[in-house]
Parts: C-alpha cells; structure tokens; sequence
C-alpha cells in the first residue's frame, strides 16, 4: 500500500521483485507463521523455496547461482520480506543471506566458493554466523574461542551464544583466536561444517521475541577443522567481519522499518474500527496526529536506510550512516510498535493481535546486531570524538 506519493527510490525491475516477494509472503509464508513460532523453527524447505525464486543470491555472482544486483536489490527483497508475521524467519534468512554468507564470496578461495556457494543460493545447505559468546558480544575483541594449528587442520576449543539458525544450520562462520597472543590481531573465520567430531549444538531456553528463530549455544570441545576451511587470510578474521557488519546493520534496519511500517498499517485499520466514547478511535484528533508523528520518524528511517544503501552501492566507506541507521531505525521501530500497542488498548495486549508479538520482536534490535550503544561509539569515533584504546570495538 502506497499511502503517499513520494520520491521512488526504486526502478521498475526493483518494483517488480518487489511484487513477487510481497505475493510470496502473502500467499507461501504468512498463513505459517503460527505453527513455525510455536515450532521454533522455520522449516527447511522455505529456504529451498527462497532459492527456487532466486532470492538468496542477490548480490553473489552469476557463476556460482546467484543474480550478482547490487544492494538496492537486496533492499527492495528485504522491505517485502518485512511483511512476513515471522519477524524470526525473516531474521533466519538475513542471517542466511547477508550476515554469514557473503564472507564466503568476498573472501573464500575459488574453490571455496565452487563447492559451497551453489547450495547457499539454492537453499540447500543453511548458514549461521557465530561471533558471540557467553563473555563477549559488544566487545568482539575478548572473544576466547581458540583454534591451535595441528597437521592440516585447527582444533576449535570454546562456545558461541546466541546464535540463530543454530538448529538448521549446516555451515557455521565461527570466529576464533588463532594467535591469542595477539588480540584482535590474532583472530581469524573458520567455517565448520554441521557434524563436525567436538562440535554439539544446544537450542537455548525461550526467549522474549523472534520465535520463530531457532537460537542455539555451539560447544567446541578439540573440534578438528581442516585447514582449507580457513576463510580468507589467517589472523585477519577481525577486520574480514568488521567490513561485513555494514550490511549485517543495513539489512536489519530495512526489515525494522517494514515491520514497524506493518505496525502502523494494522494500527490505521484498528483505529478505523473501533468505535469509543460514540466515535472511531481514528476520529479523535489526538489518534490522527500520533499515527501522522510515527509515520513521520519512520519516513525519516527509512529514508536514512536509502541513504546508507546509496552509499555501499557507491562503495564509500558507510560505517557512519549505517551505524546512524541501525540506531535510529531501532528506535523508531520500538517507539511505533509501543504507540500501535497502546492504539490498541487491552486487545494489543493480546497474542492474538500481531501487535503484540511484533512488540517483543522488535525489541531484539537495540541490542542484536550491534547494541545501539556501540553504534553511538562508532559515530562519535567518525566525529573524532572518540580515544583510540577503545578502537577494537565491533565498527
Ligand atoms: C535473538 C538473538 C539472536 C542473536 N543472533 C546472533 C547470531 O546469529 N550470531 C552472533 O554472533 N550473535 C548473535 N546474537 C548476539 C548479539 O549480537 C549480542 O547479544 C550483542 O552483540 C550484544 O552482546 P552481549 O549480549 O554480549 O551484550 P554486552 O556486550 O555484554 O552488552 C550489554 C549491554 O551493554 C551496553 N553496551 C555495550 N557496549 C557499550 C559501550 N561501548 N558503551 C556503553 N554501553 C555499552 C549495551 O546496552 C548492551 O546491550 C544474537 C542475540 C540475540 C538476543
């Protein structure tokens, strides 16, 4: 639903994914979603589904199965994907998509990326991205996953937290300290391969939001890993995910601002039904010009969103306007799903009004994908206000 003319950030072919992937929610994902966030577990086959449409390889190259479009492409496959009820699928396939995979195509050898990249597009073999743990997230540099070199492989002590698609995942980007002598210096990408001998994954207790994402804790007890699974330069692991963090923060800012633009839109019909005190609740002037208020911010987000796309498109450093975004949009989104909440009065309060999930999935992102404090850091870091020391932090 258009509700305003406004400058088309979008080309016809853009707006043509855009059609297909909103029928696809619509019609393929959106009568599932109770019985995926009762199941914890978005099942398999939607990600095959995803691959026979050719959506998750937008941006890999033509050689390997993907489209090889730039990030606008995967903005306007986002926005739609947004419209899915499952807030936690629709995270599980960014993971998918954006947060793990693309580490294999900028930085995996050829043959690397012969041997997994095909079934990462065609939805046959699921990623994750495993850079948290239970004594480091914000702080990414004090991660203490080892991984000591013996023969021809690296033998992978330690364990991750937090990590969706834990449960489907069959390929795992792991970060680890090859050299702990060296800090973040000393770190580099392993990709572990679902089965590995050491390696056990636990789904982790229920959690506020997101359902419908399976979030598990990975255990690494003297795990060999071979050697020719190392992603990219040994020691350099560090700085690979920091160069990957601007998409991870850009994607998750695009699908807060379409779920929040969904809570708006449920929140319109809402007001425009319920009759109190002998008018619609969409009647009264205060309804009216919350709803134009939160509309507003949320043009503003989404605005910034574009910005930050244009920026990576134009392959400018955005670590700024990303980290901007991923602060503000989270923002936003938790102040419009608490407003639509409260238009809704008791009933909000309800399961069975999406409101109320949508409420406590959107609160996930002021922490996930970088905590809103740590974009500030990185701001006032590109404003030179911030000491060196504090450098390693996850910009
Ligand atoms: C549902 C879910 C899914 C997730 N999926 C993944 C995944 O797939 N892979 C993965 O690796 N991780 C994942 N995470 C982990 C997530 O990225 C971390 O939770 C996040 O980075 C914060 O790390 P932490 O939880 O260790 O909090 P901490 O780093 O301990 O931070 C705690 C709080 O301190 C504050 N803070 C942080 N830094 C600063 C600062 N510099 N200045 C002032 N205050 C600060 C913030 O308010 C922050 O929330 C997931 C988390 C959740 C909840």
């Amino acid at each position: 639903m258009e509700m305003y003319p406004i400058y088309s950030f979008f080309s016809e072919e853009h707006r043509i994914l855009k059609r297909m992937v909103r029928q696809f929610v619509e019609e393929e994902l959106n009568p599932h979603v109770e019985e995926w966030e009762e199941a914890g577990l978005i099942p398999r086959e939607v990600f095959k589904r995803l691959g026979e449409l050719g959506l998750l390889g937008i941006r890999f190259p033509e050689e390997y199965g993907g489209t090889g479009a730039d990030m606008k492409t995967t903005v306007a496959f986002v926005e739609e994907l947004a419209r899915c009820r499952s807030r936690g699928l629709v995270m599980g396939v960014l993971v998918h998509t954006d947060m793990s995979s693309p580490y294999l195509a900028r930085w995996g050898t050829e043959e690397q990326k012969r041997r997994w990249l095909p079934g990462i597009i065609s939805g046959e073999r699921i990623c994750a991205i495993a850079l948290t743990e239970p004594g480091a997230g914000s702080d990414l540099a004090g991660i203490s996953t080892t991984a000591r070199r013996e023969g021809d492989h690296y033998i992978v002590n330690g364990s991750k937290v937090f990590i969706t698609n834990a449960l489907n995942a069959d390929l795992f980007f792991v970060l680890v300290k090859t050299a702990p002598e060296l800090g973040h210096r000393g770190m580099s990408l392993l990709l572990v391969e679902k089965g590995a001998p050491g390696f056990t994954v636990r789904r982790m207790p229920k959690k506020l939001g997101m359902h419908g994402s399976d979030t598990g804790e990975l255990t690494f007890e003297d795990c060999p890993v071979p050697i020719e699974n190392l992603i990219g330069e040994e020691n350099r692991g560090f700085y690979q995910v920091m160069s990957g963090l601007q998409i991870e923060r850009l994607v998750s800012s695009v699908a807060m601002v379409g779920h929040a633009q969904q809570a708006i839109e449920d929140a319109i019909q809402y007001a425009q039904e319920r009759e109190l005190f002998g008018q619609r609740l969409a009647d009264f002037q205060v309804t009216r010009h919350k709803l134009a208020k939160l509309q507003t911010k949320l043009e503003a987000a989404r605005q910034l969103t574009y910005a930050a796309t244009r920026t990576i498109d134009e392959g400018l450093d955005a670590t700024a306007v990303v980290s901007m975004c991923k602060a503000f949009c989270a923002d936003v989104a938790c102040e419009v799903a608490d407003e639509c909440l409260q238009l809704h009065g008791g009933y909000g309060y309800m399961e069975e009004y999406d409101i109320a999930r949508l409420y406590r999935d959107i609160r996930l992102w002021k922490i996930g994908a970088g905590a809103t404090e740590v974009m500030y850091e990185v701001i006032a870091k590109k404003m030179g206000l911030r000491e060196r020391k504090q450098e390693m932090i996850r910009t």
